[in-house]
């Protein structure tokens, strides 16, 4: 009953509509504590253990990690020290093999396969390095697609809201083209709409500009900044030691660690 119980009040708060969602956290959690004051994101002794032919590799080796509501984070690191296994550990795409990871106050080992895809739905944006917007919808129909999976706004106001979020990207002239005609800029402000579908209040984005030109890598980054500016908490894995310097905090990760903090 208990659990039950506590399993509906993380429904409520998902379900939400993202403007009301600080105050439904703190309501529907727990009134005693100030929620604001809550990480969005917490991450406690984080260990990850992949099996491999050639015996287990520790690709995270405890890892703590807060992040603040509205902040802008950036991780970096060389290739293989363990970026996108800390970023999965968070958006549930994969499971650590030890320790905690709370997120909007969802301890989120405690969801099913079937919650955990509904629940990510709401709560975060992914942004992928090659977009992964599917071939065979327009750009307009993939921003659609978290709607429909989450059951997100009436089948009406779909349409209107991702009209609305490719404007805001730039990308309402493209939005009846299919991606394979889009250039890699379009295609990451496109996937960066996509990513909005459903309003989330965290934006997480894996190497977002690792495939664009610096021309690009400007435009989609400074949509990143309004993001945050409009109070999203947003995660951005980056190769780029310029565009992190512009970020809140910088974390660096090397070999499954973290080994260096920067706040501005
Ligand atoms: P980064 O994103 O920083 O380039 P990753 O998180 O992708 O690094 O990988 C960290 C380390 O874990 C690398 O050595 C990589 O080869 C290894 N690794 C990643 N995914 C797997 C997997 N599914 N199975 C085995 N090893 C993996
Ligand atoms: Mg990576």
């Amino acid at each position: 009953m208990h659990l039950l119980l506590k399993w509906k009040r993380e429904r409520i708060v998902a379900v939400q509509p993202v403007n009301d969602f600080h105050e439904n956290v703190a309501s529907a959690v727990d009134r005693s504590v100030d929620c604001a004051a809550r990480p969005i994101i917490d991450l406690r002794g984080v260990v990850k253990v992949y099996e491999t032919p050639a015996g287990p590799f520790v690709a995270l080796k405890g890892i703590d990690l807060k992040v603040e509501r509205g902040e802008f984070l950036a991780v970096v690191g060389k290739s293989g020290s363990g970026k996108s296994t800390l970023i999965n550990m968070f958006t549930g795409i994969d499971h650590p093999t030890d320790g905690e990871v709370i997120v909007a106050d969802t301890p989120i080992r405690r969801l099913s396969e079937g919650q955990m895809a509904e629940w990510r739905g709401r709560t975060m944006g992914i942004v992928f390095q090659f977009f992964q917007l599917l071939p065979t919808l327009t750009v307009v129909e993939n921003v659609m697609i978290p709607m429909d999976l989450a059951g997100m706004y009436s089948l009406s106001e779909r349409y209107t809201r991702a009209m609305h979020l490719l404007e805001q990207v730039g990308m309402a002239d493209d939005a009846h083209k299919f991606p394979a005609t889009l250039s890699v800029g379009q295609a990451q402000r496109a996937a960066i709409a996509r990513a909005l579908a459903n309003d989330p209040p965290i934006v997480v984005a894996d190497e977002p500009t690792g495939n664009l030109d610096t021309r690009n890598a400007a435009l989609v980054f400074d949509l990143f900044v309004s993001l945050a500016e409009a109070g999203k908490t947003i995660v951005m894995v980056t190769h780029d030691d310029e565009l992190a310097r512009r970020t809140q905090r910088t974390v660096t990760i090397a070999d499954g660690r973290i080994v260096d903090e920067v706040r501005r």
